[in-house]
């Protein structure tokens, strides 16, 4: 490179305007990241072109008609320099006004070229600028050149005419006048509405500025060898080590890249020509710096490279681009390398990145039947019910029924809908679809644009194009995946997890200080839970055991039992089933801790509502269907959400949690007989009185030392509150010396400080949050402000009380992050959350814990 130090001194290190130089003033957040990591190039000692950088700051500027020192800058550049000016914002993924090339070339530099290099090169290098200054620059009508043949002298001559009869004006010859133009038009395109909503979807801040810079062009086009590629280190979307990229003689910018037959691979490849063979030297020479840009810039990144005449320079330098499997593997790799520490390996990952890794997929031998198909838009598969809309969803979500999202297209109202449901599919619509950028942000498997389809809202049905009709509330599968839609439920393949994300796990598991355990009801949830290494189970939802087929009826019999005598005959019958269901779950968790809630439903709700259900269960319990309504009748309740459920049953129907405390025992000697010691934990729901804990907790005891006696056996057990009503919260001082912990189930206890129901809020939640009466739907971000101060002084008072008492989050809330922060800072000891959303809740955890570190 040539060094012209000492021309242009107002370049020299000027914060706005400046020379990329080793010491330059350039900061990502005032120049951008590309002019960053020029200069970090600059200094590696690689091949990099002359360069001069413009802040953010004297972007702005130029956006307002402010030039900076024209002459100033192309005197940095030898005489009759190319140049080309590209983006530097702060983040590369927050875009740019594409690079243009070329800036200079008019005849006289046509002339010297075609000296240089040939008359063809020079003027394929001037129609090209001509073409992209008409464009970009001057805003004409690409479809202007669609005639103009292409690498010709004729070519550059119809160029140059459709520019002039176009615009009215002769081509600009001067490169300070063009150069002018070409900042000008960059820093207008970034104040443009359409680049700064894109880049404010993609996080950028509203007022998120823009760097330029100013290189001086390696040509790629002349005699020798000649071409442009590009290199990385890394395969963008297994993350694993592979030498990627094209190369292409006679080429500039990413030419290489853009399918051109001429592109030869760069390493040796069966399957054609190599730049390893074409020039092995420059080959070997591109891999060292590459591998030092890793080594020193602590990044995979993709270097972009000009061969001149045999000789190489470096261009650029940019993050590889990356799925987010290789997200992992990369973060991971860096760490093991060396290159950077597991905390910071930790804090490159995103929490939605784990989520998307985390889906299932449906199993390649299951058999598929088809319905559908669109545009694979968000990965992993799911199987739910039907749901035409978002509150539809909201409702089968809160009922506990995993759904589809079936919707023409999908515009922000659906949001919380598309949270509830597993998966969404629409009729229309691309890859960049509001359903497709939602369901990918949120790790939710979608198909949409399956146009095929017909989508019948007011008739509430979904019909295939072979005229097959699907109801609401029958049974799909989406296949995010694949992109097809199949009828029922396939078998499904648990998410594959490799061993960079086991390991990132088990850093974040390291460096942690809360626990995280998981909501698991059945033993898959349990096994799911131990397989994202959950620290236990933070909840078992008992109630979901009584609707398996064989135990509803028994359960409606105990329901209908006159007495508290044959209440308990009945029970008896359902006590195996429980133990069996424990002794798994015990098994399964192999000796961590599992917290048993007691049963909580209203118990109407296990009985039929409709006339033939009703009928039938006269028929099994041999009674007049006259009864059967009756009773039905008399248990319905006006607010069941508030009424007799919880401990309210445990107290009034305690034939119930003695059969699940005696289940719950019998299990853990069972368990413990294989050499597993079990402690369970057993959970009272809906508490809001001391005497409530008080009763419940001797009946327990009670059944604790027969069970003892019985089997001639001792063990342990932890009994616990749920607080999720506002006055358990207000008087944990009361009720924890009963305790050897306190979880706080968010969900009620969010419904019950609101006053807002948590199976209907869906219907208007959109509106309030559109007008800011919330800044978020409280039962997905817990509202730190009202549920959050009753948090606060239920585990202050109740520490206080009891100070060995362990105390955790077990609602919905959870699994997110930003709630994760809260409990952490309020002293909890875990959160509970679904099983997959265990990881994520792990890495969340471990990023707080380094965050505080470094601040
Ligand atoms: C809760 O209320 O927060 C809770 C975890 O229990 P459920 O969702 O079963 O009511
Ligand atoms: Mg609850």
């Amino acid at each position: 490179m040539l060094h012209l130090g000492e021309k242009g001194a107002a370049v020299q290190n000027n914060p706005h305007t400046t020379l990329v130089t080793p010491k330059a003033p350039i900061a990502t957040d005032t120049h951008g990241g590309r002019a960053k990591c020029l200069q970090r190039l600059v200094r590696l000692d690689l091949p990099v072109p002359r360069t001069v950088a413009l802040s953010f700051e004297a972007v702005q500027r130029i956006a307002r008609g402010e030039m900076p020192d024209i002459s100033a800058i192309v005197s940095q550049f030898p005489d009759g320099a190319l140049l080309c000016v590209r983006p530097s914002s702060e983040d590369p993924d927050w875009g740019g006004p594409g690079a243009v090339l070329n800036i200079g070339m008019n005849a006289d530099r046509q002339a010297d070229l075609t000296e240089r290099l040939g008359a063809e090169a020079a003027e394929a290098i001037f129609m090209r600028f001509v073409q992209s200054y008409a464009v970009d620059v001057a805003r004409l009508d690409p479809d202007m050149f669609d005639d103009v043949r292409p690498d010709s002298a004729v070519g550059l001559q119809d160029s140059l005419y459709a520019y002039e009869a176009e615009y009215e004006e002769p081509f600009p010859a001067d490169p300070a006048e063009q150069l002018t133009a070409v900042l000008k038009s960059m820093a207008r395109a970034w104040d443009g509405t359409t680049a700064r909503l894109l880049r404010q979807a993609k996080g950028a801040p509203a007022d998120a500025g823009l760097g330029l810079v100013v290189q001086e062009m390696a040509l790629g086009l002349g005699t020798g060898e000649c071409g442009s590629g590009v290199l990385q280190l890394v395969n963008s979307d297994t993350g694993l080590p592979q030498i990627t990229g094209r190369y292409l003689s006679q080429s500039q910018g990413r030419d290489a890249l853009e399918g051109d037959a001429g592109a030869v691979f760069l390493s040796r490849d069966p399957r054609g020509a190599s730049l390893e063979e074409l020039v092995p030297d420059v080959f070997a020479r591109l891999c060292k710096h590459a591998s030092l840009m890793r080594e020193r810039l602590r990044e995979e990144m993709q270097l972009e490279f000009v061969l001149e005449n045999g000789a190489l320079h470096i261009l650029d330098g940019v993050r590889v681009a990356r799925s987010s499997q290789a997200a992992v593997r990369i973060a991971v790799r860096l760490a093991e390398d060396g290159i950077i520490s597991r905390a910071e390996a930790l804090m490159r990952v995103q929490p939605r990145t784990l989520t998307e890794l985390l889906h299932r997929q449906v199993s390649p031998t299951a058999r598929r039947d088809v319905i559908g198909r669109g545009i694979a838009a968000s990965p992993g598969a799911a199987t739910g019910q039907i749901v035409f809309s978002a509150a539809e969803a909201q409702a089968s979500a809160s009922r506990g029924e995993p759904c589809i999202l079936v919707r023409r297209e999908t515009s922000p109202e659906d949001i919380r809908g598309m949270h509830a449901a597993v998966g969404v599919l629409t009729e229309r619509g691309g890859i960049t679809s509001h359903a497709a950028v939602i369901g990918r942000g949120i790790g939710l498997p979608c198909v949409v644009g399956a146009s095929s389809m017909r989508f019948n809202r007011s008739k509430k049905q979904l019909v295939t194009e072979g005229g097959r009709v699907f109801e609401s509330g029958e049974v799909i599968t989406l296949d995010g995946t694949s992109g097809e839609v199949l009828a029922g439920a396939p078998e499904m393949r648990e998410a594959a997890l490799d061993e960079s994300f086991q390991r990132l796990m088990d850093w974040a598991d390291e460096l942690r200080d809360i626990d995280i355990r998981a909501n698991a009801d059945t033993p898959a949830d349990a096994q799911t839970a131990r397989n994202f290494n959950a620290q236990g189970i933070g909840l078992c939802r008992t109630e979901h055991m009584f609707f398996e087929t064989g135990r509803l009826t028994v359960m409606r019999e105990m329901i209908f039992a006159e007495t508290s005598q044959d209440r308990r005959a009945v029970l008896e019958r359902l006590l195996p089933m429980q133990r069996a269901d424990f002794t798994q779950l015990f098994r399964i968790m192999q000796g961590k801790p599992v917290c048993i809630r007691l049963f909580d439903p209203p118990l109407h709700e296990f009985l039929p509502t409709d006339r033939v259900g009703q009928r039938e269960l006269a028929e099994a319990l041999d009674l007049p269907l006259s009864d059967v309504t009756r009773r039905i009748s008399a248990m319905s309740e006006y607010n069941p959400m508030l009424g007799l459920r919880g401990v309210r049953l445990g107290v009034t129907v305690p034939e119930i949690y003695e059969m699940q405390a005696r289940a719950i025992f019998e299990a853990a000697l069972d368990a413990a007989v294989d050499g597993v010691a079990v402690v369970p934990e057993i959970m009272i729901p809906l508490v809001s009185a001391r005497r409530e804990v008080e009763l419940v907790k001797t009946a327990i005891d009670a059944v604790a030392s027969a069970v003892r006696s019985e089997r001639d056996q001792d063990f342990d057990f932890r009994l616990g509150v749920m607080v999720e009503t506002p006055r358990a919260a207000l008087r944990t001082a009361d009720i924890a010396p009963y305790c050897a912990f306190l979880s706080f189930g968010t969900n009620d206890l969010t419904q019950m400080t609101y006053g807002l129901s948590r199976d209907d809020a869906g219907r208007f939640m959109s509106d309030y949050v559109q007008q800011g009466v919330f800044p978020e739907d409280p039962f997905h971000v817990l509202d730190v402000e009202g549920v959050g101060e009753l948090l606060k002084i239920g585990a202050g008072r109740g520490r206080e009380a009891q100070p060995d008492i362990t105390l955790s989050v077990c609602g919905e809330h959870g699994g997110n992050p930003e709630s994760i922060s809260f409990c952490r800072d309020a002293g909890f000891d875990y959160v509970s959350c679904s099983p997959f959303r265990v990881p994520v809740a792990r890495l969340a955890a471990a990023q707080l814990a380094i965050s505080d570190k470094i601040l």
